[in-house]
């Protein structure tokens, strides 16, 4: 669809706004879930858009939070889990924030515009988060420790896809990516090994964030995980807090007793740390390229009240409260994108065009 969301984007949604339309029209099921995955930190100047563009700036972030408030009805994540557990009726355009992973700016940054708009979110954390180390996600340090230097043999110590051979000629994202996906297919203690493996290869043992530290190259507020105690502090504050796996993999590569454990323990972990619990999830990258029809089944046995994707519908599962649909917000989504996305005006113009 790359010849036609420029057009959306740039003609047909200010069109549609302009009409009234965007407001008129009510999302699919009377609600929206909007998903963010942190705030860039203003000490954060190692700007790399790849991974960067999941996450906006606080302006921005406030600019969109005000934009919501004045076009939705913005709710409790406790008033959503009361609406699917008791059947507890929505306000019309009812709005959901939530926000993935747990990354440390999520309460040095993003918290304070939160309050200050009087937004309620619901953070998905990993249970690395349950720790009082947690360092960094791995697939994120991956990606950095892949630009120091290729992995040459350590490569070849990963299960292999298909396709894989041509990897030579692939953009370093797309290596990147593969590599992901290929190290999802190693259990949890096996990854963390490998990457170990990929750190003294790269001449950092102690990990890029201990680089970062070392040598100011970048902020620790954009890459470190929340710890327990700064966990706590986001739940003290009135956000609730759902499970986001043990490890973010990609679990539809992972065995069934591996996907079981990283979504059923990421449960008990933090329920323990928090003493509260946890009835909601995230599947990581929540697209169908990561996870599929055994994911959700695996959700619902963990006994959670529901869980979320990151993309806008899931094929013939509109009203699963396990395959519950989110807007996904980069930093270059424009207002009117989002609210052509929210109102789900913009996957039914998607299917018209045939996308
Ligand atoms: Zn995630």
């Amino acid at each position: 669809m790359r010849v036609v969301s420029p057009l959306l984007k740039h003609a047909v949604y200010p069109t549609l706004h302009h009409i009234g339309w965007l407001d008129r029209t009510m999302p699919p099921g009377g609600y929206a879930v909007v998903n963010y995955h942190g705030v860039l930190p203003a000490d954060h100047s190692d700007a790399d858009t790849f991974l960067d563009g999941n996450l906006v700036s606080p302006q921005v972030l406030r600019q969109q939070l005000q934009f919501l408030k004045r076009h939705y009805h913005i709710i409790h994540p406790e008033d959503f889990r009361a609406w699917i557990e008791q059947g507890q009726p929505l306000p019309p355009r009812s709005l959901l924030v939530t926000c993935d992973d747990g990354l440390l700016n999520t309460l040095t940054d993003m918290l304070s515009v939160l309050q200050s708009e009087s937004v309620p979110c619901l953070f998905f954390v990993t249970a690395a988060s349950c720790s009082d180390s947690p360092g960094m996600l791995w697939y994120e340090e991956l990606y950095h420790l892949m630009r120091v230097k290729p992995l040459n043999r350590l490569d070849s110590q990963l299960p292999q896809e298909e396709g894989t051979d041509s990897l030579a000629f692939q953009s370093p994202q797309a290596r990147w990516w593969s590599t992901v996906r290929r190290s999802s297919q190693l259990d949890a203690h096996a990854r963390a090994a490998w990457m170990g493996l990929v750190r003294s290869h790269c001449g950092m043992t102690q990990g890029f964030l201990s680089a970062l530290r070392a040598g100011e190259r970048g902020s620790e507020r954009r890459w470190r995980l929340l710890n327990i105690a700064e966990l706590r502090q986001l739940a003290d504050a009135g956000m609730s807090i759902g499970a986001h796996t043990l490890t973010h993999p990609v679990l539809s590569l992972c065995s069934e007793d591996e996907a079981r454990r990283e979504i059923q323990t990421s449960k008990t972990d933090l329920e323990r740390a928090l003493g509260r619990p946890v009835w909601a999830f995230a599947y990581p990258y929540g697209n169908p390229s990561a996870m599929a029809e055994r994911e959700l089944r695996l959700a619902r046995e963990a006994g959670f009240t529901c869980a979320f994707l990151n993309v806008e519908h899931w094929p013939d599962r509109r009203s699963d409260p396990f395959a519950l649909p989110r807007t996904h917000v980069t930093s270059d989504t424009t207002l009117l994108e989002l609210a052509a996305h929210l109102s789900g005006v913009h996957t039914r113009l998607q299917r018209a065009v045939g996308g």
